[in-house]
């Protein structure tokens, strides 16, 4: 086993162990008031960005570009990941994070602007984001992007 997963069973073995009372607690269901959504981007850390919240307070959900919105065959929908805490856990507030140099929103910026294309799985994503981006794409200022990836 890699030495990154074997560190990471360590930890998590430390975290179940300091979090044990408040896990204990949480085992028949969740009612958390929040719901976040964030960029999968490494650099953006859910866990530790609102202090150390205990188990139960906040469900996450992290994809690239912070994305809300799935395509479904009967067209966008609001995304399960999204609607599921809101409608099975009781959470009625949405927080959507956003980060400076997002490479998703960069893309889909750079496929309106410049028709750069990605990957088809990821394209599915960054079209996603495009949908909304396009809207506001003429009252931003034109950039020049460095292509870091
Ligand atoms: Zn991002």
């Amino acid at each position: 086993m890699d030495e990154v997963v074997r560190e990471l069973f360590r930890a998590n073995d430390r975290h179940v162990t300091t979090r044990q009372d408040t896990l204990g607690g949480l085992q028949e269901g969740q009612r958390p008031e929040l719901l976040t959504v964030s960029c999968g981007d490494s650099r953006v850390l859910q866990d530790g960005m609102w202090d150390d919240r205990p188990p139960g307070h906040i469900f996450t959900h992290s994809n690239i570009g912070n994305r809300v919105r799935q395509q479904t065959e009967r067209g966008k929908v609001i995304a399960g990941d999204v609607l599921y805490p809101l409608v099975h856990t009781g959470t009625e507030t949405v927080l959507v994070v956003g980060h400076t140099g997002c490479g998703a929103v960069t893309a889909a910026y750079r496929s309106l602007t410049e028709g750069i294309e990605d990957r088809p799985g990821i394209e599915h994503c960054v079209r996603l984001i495009e949908d909304d981006l396009s809207a506001a794409l003429d009252s931003l200022p034109r950039i020049s992007l460095t292509t870091r990836r």
